[in-house]
């Protein structure tokens, strides 16, 4: 039996083995706690900082069990494990944070969009989709251009065509470049800024927001991150509530990424949820006291949530691919801070570490 707040020698259980696994296991160590990492992949950057290594597929029965036999607690840093994973695990009796229902919240962009919504979160006009007749009847609703995206398994940009024109063959052709999966239509959002915000809460309903962060994406995949991001009170006002609402609309335990439009009018729409930490979220490593990878660990490890405000400015940048070669480059320069993810290959795209980048606030 799991008792809480968990003490340190305890292990904690993670199902992913990328570098968000890779960072929350380091946090977790700091804590004194020792993590098991159940990933597929044979060597992945979080397994050669773990204690513990299974290497399976998310919904192995017999992995499951192992790591339900050495883990206290488990958390995810991937959202697309199969929420009947996160079941089985509970029902082995081993308390999984977040739930198998706020990971399937976010697994899919129909479900995730009618959730926020109905918790008072505005977001731009959708419609279902599962055929070309149905894309061009939603652009027709909405107006041209509206965006085409898979309703799951999308990220980095991929799975995405957009719809210029609402006539049948632009709807077919935006259908087929996304393989003709069930979709969502998305109405464009007419966005000044990309903003995010990431939040905890804990397993006593206490909520801790961090500042607003700016972001700015390449080819669908973020390039580079800038917090505190400079916002007027009210918008910082709107973001916090609404973290509050997905988070309590949620049930939630740990850290949640929310990806937000700026609209020209100063409303906040959510793009999407992340149910774990995020890429968004990197600045907090050396801007904070207490970073998102900890207050994860200290959220789901039913730990006091720790300060979430701003010692510094924080320019966080991607290295993708082979930008991680200039990591002695990077290194000598005293106001930049070098996070790798030990990834053996390096692969055109590939997150490959990311540096924060300090100046006095
Ligand atoms: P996503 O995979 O949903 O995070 O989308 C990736 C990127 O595409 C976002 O960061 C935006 O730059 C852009 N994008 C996504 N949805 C929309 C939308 N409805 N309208 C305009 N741009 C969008």
């Amino acid at each position: 039996m799991t008792t809480f707040p968990l003490p340190p020698g305890s292990t904690i259980g993670v199902l992913g083995g990328g570098q968000l696994g890779r960072m929350l296991a380091q946090a977790a160590a700091r804590l004194g706690f020792d993590v098991a990492i159940l990933t597929p992949d044979e060597d992945s950057p979080a397994s050669r900082v773990a204690a513990h290594i299974i290497v399976a597929e998310y919904d192995d029965p017999a992995a499951l069990k192992a790591l339900a036999a050495v883990a206290q607690v488990v958390t995810t840093e991937f959202e697309n494990v199969p929420a009947a994973a996160l079941r089985a695990l509970a029902e082995a009796g081993v308390p999984v944070a977040p739930s198998a229902a706020a990971l399937a919240a976010a697994q899919d962009r129909v479900t995730e969009k009618s959730f926020l919504n109905g918790v008072g979160v505005g977001t731009v006009p959708f419609a279902a989709a599962d055929d070309a007749e149905a894309v061009k009847a939603a652009a027709a609703e909405f107006g041209a251009p509206v965006l085409l995206k898979t309703r799951r398994d999308g990220y980095d940009g991929k799975g995405q065509a957009w719809v210029e024109h609402a006539t049948d063959a632009s709807a077919a052709e935006a259908f087929a470049a996304i393989g003709g999966k069930p979709a969502i239509v998305e109405g464009r959002a007419d966005f000044v800024r990309e903003l995010s915000v990431i939040a905890a809460r804990g397993r006593d309903g206490e909520i801790a927001v961090y500042p607003l962060a700016e972001n700015h994406h390449e080819n669908g995949v973020l390039r580079r991150t800038s917090a505190p991001a400079k916002v007027s009170a009210k918008l910082r006002e709107q973001a916090e509530r609404i973290a509050a609402q997905i988070l309590s609309g949620l049930d939630y335990v740990g850290v949640i990424g929310v990806e937000l439009f700026e609209l020209k009018d100063g409303r906040l729409l959510v793009n999407e949820i992340a149910p774990r930490v995020h890429n968004t979220g990197h600045w907090t490593q050396d801007g904070c006291e207490v970073d998102q990878f900890e207050q994860h660990i200290r959220a789901v490890a039913g730990w006091p949530l720790g300060p979430t405000h701003a010692l510094a400015h924080v320019e966080m940048v991607n290295l993708l691919g082979e930008e991680v070669l200039a990591w002695a480059k990077l290194a000598a320069e005293p106001e930049t801070r070098v996070h790798l993810y030990g990834k053996r290959e390096v692969k055109a795209g590939r997150k490959m570490g990311h540096v924060n980048r300090l100046r006095p606030l």
